[in-house]
């Protein structure tokens, strides 16, 4: 069975929702418009509305036709990137510096299109929340639906969340029993040495040598400290220091990223890395203080849901276009929080066009439109798989 024929006939209407958000972007927690149009939409096709979870969250809640208290969770994003959009079609960005670059704006549409039919049939038992978050790009928008009580208000045994995926084929998903995307940290290391003249370095103590030994110590968390079937990275992207040619500085700033999946792994990079800067700094006779600010966690689907996501996937596009258990990617996901509390399962979705420059936060990314019809009919058909009529 590939996509629902009642889902493709409103193919052109979610193409249009999907222009209509694309041209009218909206960055983290100002999801105003698109929150009102998610909502309007919903209400259109007789779903129950609660709005300001999160913010400018939307939850839509569905009852099947059947009795039963068992509840899911499907979840969409909303927000777009602060970035000025490269394409010069009739639906870009209408907000210079403002562009939906991961194609949230497909993810919303494509939810939104399940609902729809959904709604139509109700050939369910039991009830579905459809939840529109806010705020993924690195807002938490997630954690913040769930501090406000996204759970407690809208009980539901497990949640499921889908991205597209660029880098795989248009028709074909994939699908992880474990790991799927890394948790994301941020640190910044301040290098205290003393400053001098740059012709009287003896003088002073030079925090930039310090700085670039740290750099170059930091490569080894990695390639020395970690299990080489553990995948892990720790990139420094930002250098900071002095002001002039001739001028040693007092102080150097280094800024960057740790991806990690496993919780110890993630907790030992940490650690090594403030013994490592700190002994380097001391060994030239400079401190070095190390901040690292944890982000969000890893994505880690159960395997029940994922085989259950992977057997949905299969029916809707075909087994031989689902691939079980690629590499999983270093990019992190605020879906982590939601699959933190309930088990659940985040699946990609081929959408092609990463040859032609279409990869997720480019300037010329747009999202296959080809692909509403065939997510939607994922959602719906997980919907009316795990929540089966008896
Ligand atoms: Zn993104
Ligand atoms: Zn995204």
């Amino acid at each position: 069975m590939p996509v629902i024929n009642r889902i493709a006939e409103f193919h052109a209407d979610m193409t249009a929702w999907r222009h209509d958000i694309h041209a009218h972007p909206e960055l983290a927690y100002e999801e105003h418009r698109t929150a009102d149009l998610v909502a309007a939409k919903l209400e259109e096709f007789g779903i129950a509305v609660h709005r300001g979870l999160g913010g400018t969250g939307v939850v839509g809640t569905l009852k099947g036709r059947g009795e039963g208290d068992r509840a899911i969770g499907l979840r969409a994003d909303m927000d777009a990137l602060p970035m000025p959009e490269a394409n010069g079609f009739a639906h870009a960005s209408t907000t210079p510096g403002k562009m939906h670059a991961c194609g949230h704006d497909g993810h919303t549409t494509m939810l939104l299109g399940a609902a729809r039919y959904l709604a139509e049939t109700r050939n369910f038992d039991g009830t579905v929340h459809f939840i529109f978050q806010p705020a993924e790009e690195g807002k938490a928008g997630a954690r913040a639906m769930i501090e406000q009580g996204l759970f407690q208000t809208f009980p539901m045994e497990r949640v499921f969340g889908m991205h597209n995926w660029p880098d795989l084929p248009p028709g074909t998903m994939a699908v992880h029993p474990g790991p799927v995307m890394a948790a994301a940290d941020q640190f910044t290391i301040t290098v205290e040495g003393r400053g001098s003249h740059a012709a009287m370095p003896h003088l002073g103590v030079d925090p930039v040598l310090v700085a670039a030994h740290i750099v170059t110590a930091a490569q080894s968390l990695v390639s020395r400290g970690t299990d080489p079937q553990d995948a892990a990275v720790v990139s420094v992207t930002w250098v900071q220091a002095g002001t002039t040619f001739n001028v040693i500085p007092n102080e150097a700033l280094l800024h960057g990223t740790i991806r990690t999946f496993r919780p110890e792994t993630r907790a030992r990079i940490h650690e090594q890395f403030a013994r490592l800067a700190s002994s380097v700094a001391q060994g030239f006779g400079a401190t070095a203080r190390v901040e690292i600010r944890p982000g969000y966690p890893p994505t880690v689907n159960a395997e029940a849901e994922a085989t259950i996501a992977a057997e949905v996937a299969a029916r809707v596009v075909g087994a031989a276009n689902v691939t079980w258990n690629p590499p999983p990617s270093m990019g992190a996901e605020d879906f982590g929080y939601m699959l933190h509390e309930k088990p659940g399962a985040y699946v990609w979705l081929g959408q092609g066009g990463s040859a032609l420059g279409c990869t997720l936060h480019n300037p010329h990314y747009d999202f296959n439109d080809e692909m509403l019809p065939v997510g939607a009919s994922y959602w719906a058909t997980l919907v009316e798989t795990v929540l089966p009529r008896s």
